[in-house]
């Protein structure tokens, strides 16, 4: 028997599953984790943490994951209290938990493409239809187009990545304020990557007092370097969290998860210590990468979208051969490479002389 043969849902027919291919290679720049692993002492508090949870993994974990909520909400400032605070498995799960509340079989949510395909893909898997608009040359957003296509549209859901992935956009607060101001559902800012923001690119979280039907998305997967621990949090109006819990699984975060990350946050001093090096990388990627009159767009991400290649699956695999994975990703010229360490970025480097 194959998929073909199962009773499917009509519309997951022929569908491939998301995917950016796990490939062991020395040098990994395609999934926009962070580059340095834990320190000994984050180990070590953390496995002293699980120690002494597990001799009661016999219970459920907290439901309302409390304890945790509360050290993300002192985590995000601008006065935010545990009650505006939501986590699930990964940014991805609360985004889906934001769909099946707000989304739904004859509902809508708008995207501005490219942008994270997930957002789509989520969306089509709560059985919500999915619009797209565009971007400009550039990958900005223009706020009379952005604010034209949702009054055209007037999508229960939009989402908006900021910065953007794959391009590393980040919108003013104005732009957002404007979509805002016209939208009449719930808007999502996707602020996956807000950490690695360049000096003067505030978060969306200063505009929650105004706006009830915000949402902000944040995780820990990048920044925080906690890619494995799988933890996603929202801030957003108390009702908002409320309207969550009457859509998520009883005890969806697991003890293990809620400890792990609650060490994480402990120890954030050093994990976010790696943002700074990060975000100098990336700027001189962006230098060099234009020394070479090449096309990239500006990043306020931790990663960098360069082009323009007729044939850019020549260049990923001529990558790949020099043992360096980056992503095929985004508008067809262009391909996206994740800021590893110094020595990644020299090899990256090296190796893309080497294709050109
Ligand atoms: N939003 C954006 C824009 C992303 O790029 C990603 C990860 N690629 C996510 C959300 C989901 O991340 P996670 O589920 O690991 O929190």
């Amino acid at each position: 028997m194959n998929l073909d043969d199962l009773p499917i849902r009509d519309d997951l027919r022929g569908k491939t599953p998301y995917g950016a291919p796990q490939i062991d290679v020395p040098v990994r720049l395609n999934t926009n984790e962070n580059p340095y692993p834990p320190s000994p002492e984050l180990v070590a508090d953390l496995a002293e943490a699980v120690r002494a949870q597990a001799g009661e993994l016999n219970r459920y974990p907290d439901r309302d994951a409390t304890a945790l909520r509360a050290d993300l909400a002192d985590y995000l400032g601008h006065g935010l209290r545990t009650e505006q605070v939501w986590a699930a498995n990964g940014s991805n799960e609360v985004l889906q938990q934001i769909l099946q509340a707000f989304g739904g079989h004859g509902r809508t949510a708008i995207g501005f493409e490219p942008s994270y395909s997930m957002h789509p893909i989520i969306t089509s898997g709560t059985n919500t239809e999915w619009i797209q608009a565009g971007r400009e040359e550039d990958f900005s957003l223009d706020p009379g187009k952005a604010v034209a296509a949702i009054e055209e549209h007037r999508p229960d859901i939009v989402f908006l990545a900021s910065p953007n992935n794959p391009t590393g956009t980040a919108q003013p607060l104005a732009t957002i304020e404007a979509i805002l101001a016209a939208a009449p559902g719930m808007v999502v800012v996707d602020e996956a990557y807000a950490e690695f923001a360049r000096e003067g690119t505030p978060s969306a979280l200063t505009l929650l007092p105004a706006h009830p039907r915000l949402i902000v998305t944040r995780t820990m997967s990048k920044a925080f370097a906690m890619a494995g621990t799988r933890l996603g949090y929202l801030a957003a109006h108390p009702a908002v969290v409320e309207a969550l819990l009457l859509v998520r699984l009883p005890y969806h975060l697991s003890t293990l998860t809620q400890t792990a990350a609650r060490v994480a946050l402990r120890h954030r001093a050093e994990l976010l210590g790696t943002v700074d090096a990060l975000r100098r990388e990336r700027d001189a990627t962006v230098t060099w990468l234009r020394s070479k009159d090449l096309a990239v767009a500006d990043s306020d991400a931790n990663f960098v979208l360069f082009g323009r290649f007729p044939d850019r699956r020549k260049v990923w695999e001529g990558l790949l051969e020099r043992g360096v994975l980056i992503r095929e990703v985004g508008p067809p010229e262009w391909l996206r490479v994740t800021i590893g360490t110094g020595e990644e970025m020299a090899a990256f480097r090296a190796a893309l002389e080497g294709v050109l």
